[in-house]
C-alpha cells in the first residue's frame, strides 16, 4: 500500500508524524504499510504493557464484546467490580474510580483531593507537584504539570498547583501553608527523563505530609502496573501514598485508567464524580485480564530479571562510548547520551533497515526504553545490536 492511499491530510495537524502507517503488531514488533518490520521499545508509550496483541487480551475482550458492552456508568457490572476487586487486593488501597485516561485519573484525584479538602482541611485546595513533571494533557493537570511552557500555552492556567523540586525536602517544606492540601508526584518522573525520586526522599514526604496532615497522592500512570519491576513504584520506597492514579500500562494498550484512595479518603458524595464511559465493562475486562497476567507467579521476577539485563547491557555500551551512563526501574529506562542527538537517534534507529528500532527521546540528551514487559532477552539484545549500529552511523 501506498502512503498516499491514506486520507491522512483529513487528520486535524497536532504534531509532524513520519510518513509511513502502522498497519499490525504483535509482541515486541510492529509493521507498516510497506512490510517493514520495527523492533518496538515505545510500545505505545508505555502503554502495551504485555506487548502488541497480546492473547489474553483479545480473548477477553473477544468474550465481552460478545456479552455485554456498556450497560452505563449508573448501574454495575460485573468486570468494573473485579477489577477493582484485583487492584484493591494488590494494593494498600480501599476504593477504585475507573476512568479513560491518565488525565482524567489525575483529574479525579485532584478533584477528591480538594473534596477532602473542603470537608476535613478547612477548605485547603492547593497541591503541590514537581518541575518537570507530567500529569496529562487538560487544563488541570497542564497546570499541575511542570513541564516547561506549559504555563503559558493556554493560559490562564488552572490555580493551586506551586513547583518543588523533586528529591529536595526543603523545597517542598517551604511551600505548605494553610491553603495546602496535599503532594503529587511520580515516583517516576517519566516525560521528565525517567528520574525516580529516591526512597529517601518519598520516605520524608511520607513524614512530612503526615505531620501536617497533608495527603500524598503518586501519579502512576506509567511507574505502575508492573513496569518499575513492582506492581506499583512506590512499593519501592516502603510508603504508603493516601491516593495512586493508574493509566497507560493496565489497559494493555486500551483507553483505561484508574483512581485509588484509601477508605477514609474517599469522600466523593453522588453527583461529585463520574463520567459515560467510566468502568465500562468492555475496558475493565480487558483490565482484569492485564492486571491478572501480570500477578501471575513468576511475572514480575521476569520483568525485574530483564530490567537488570536491559541497565547491565546500557551501562557497558555507556562506558563503551563514553556516555553518562543510565538510570530507571525495571523496563523504565535512560541512557544517558553526551550530547544532544537524541531525536537524530531516533529517526536513524526507525529508518534503518531490513528491521526498524521504535525508541523515544524524552529529552535530547538521553534514549528511553520503555519495552513490553514481557519482552525477551533475545529482544533485548537484538535492540543493542541494532542500536549500535545506529550509533556507528552518526
Ligand atoms: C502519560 C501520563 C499521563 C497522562 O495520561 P494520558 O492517558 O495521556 O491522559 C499522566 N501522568 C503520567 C505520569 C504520564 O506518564
Amino acid at each position: 500500500m501506498n502512503f498516499n492511499e491514506y486520507p491522512v491530510e483529513s487528520l486535524m495537524f497536532i504534531t509532524n508524524r513520519p510518513e509511513i502507517v502502522f498497519t499490525h503488531g504483535k509482541g515486541s514488533w510492529l509493521y507498516d504499510n510497506t512490510g517493514k518490520r520495527y523492533l518496538d521499545f515505545i510500545q505505545g508509550w508505555a502503554v502495551n504493557s504485555l506487548g502488541h496483541c497480546n492473547d489474553g487480551m483479545i480473548e477477553a475482550m473477544d468474550r465481552q464484546a460478545r456479552t455485554l458492552i456498556n450497560p452505563s456508568p449508573a448501574f454495575y457490572n460485573a468486570p468494573m467490580a473485579q477489577l477493582a476487586g484485583l487492584l484493591t487486593q494488590h494494593s494498600v488501597f480501599d476504593k477504585v474510580f475507573f476512568a479513560n485516561s491518565g488525565a482524567e485519573a489525575n483529574e479525579g484525584a485532584i478533584k477528591l483531593s480538594r473534596k477532602w479538602g473542603k470537608k476535613f482541611k478547612g477548605g485547603a485546595y492547593e497541591i503541590i507537584t514537581f518541575d518537570h513533571s507530567f500529569h496529562g494533557r487538560t487544563l488541570a493537570t497542564m497546570s499541575a504539570s511542570g513541564k516547561a511552557g506549559w504555563d503559558t500555552i493556554y493560559a490562564p492556567q488552572v490555580p493551586g498547583f506551586p513547583k518543588a523540586e523533586l528529591n529536595d525536602i526543603a523545597s517542598v517544606e517551604r511551600l505548605i501553608t494553610d491553603k495546602t492540601v496535599g503532594v503529587m508526584l511520580e515516583p517516576i518522573q517519566g516525560e521528565g527523563g525517567v528520574i525516580p525520586a529516591t526512597r529517601e526522599f518519598m520516605q520524608q514526604l511520607r513524614a512530612l505530609t503526615k505531620k501536617h496532615n497533608l495527603l500524598l497522592i503518586v501519579d502512576e500512570v506509567q511507574s505502575g502496573c508492573g513496569r518499575a519491576g513492582t506492581l506499583f513504584a512506590y512499593e519501592l520506597s516502603g510508603v504508603e501514598p493516601d491516593i495512586m492514579t493508574l493509566g497507560k500500562g493496565i489497559g494493555g494498550g486500551v483507553p483505561l485508567a484508574a483512581l485509588l484512595a484509601k477508605a477514609e479518603i474517599a469522600c466523593f458524595e453522588p453527583g461529585d464524580q463520574g463520567g459515560t464511559y467510566n468502568g465500562n465493562p468492555l475496558m475493565t475486562a480487558v483490565g482484569y485480564s492485564v492486571i491478572s497476567q501480570m500477578t501471575a507467579p513468576g511475572f514480575l521476577e521476569g520483568v525485574r530479571e530483564r530490567g537488570e539485563y536491559l541497565k547491565s547491557h546500557l551501562l557497558q555500551l555507556s562506558e563503551e562510548r563514553g556516555f553518562k551512563g543510565e538510570r530507571g526501574e525495571g523496563l523504565l529506562r535512560a541512557l544517558l547520551l553526551d550530547s544532544d542527538n537524541g531525536a537524530q537517534i531516533v529517526e536513524k534507529a526507525r529508518l534503518m533497515g531490513p528491521d526498524g528500532l521504535l525508541l523515544n527521546a524524552a529529552r535530547p540528551n538521553l534514549l528511553r526504553f520503555m519495552p513490553a514487559l514481557n519482552v525477551t532477552k533475545d529482544e533485548i539484545d537484538q535492540m543493542m545490536a541494532m542500536l549500535r549500529t545506529v550509533l556507528d552511523s552518526l
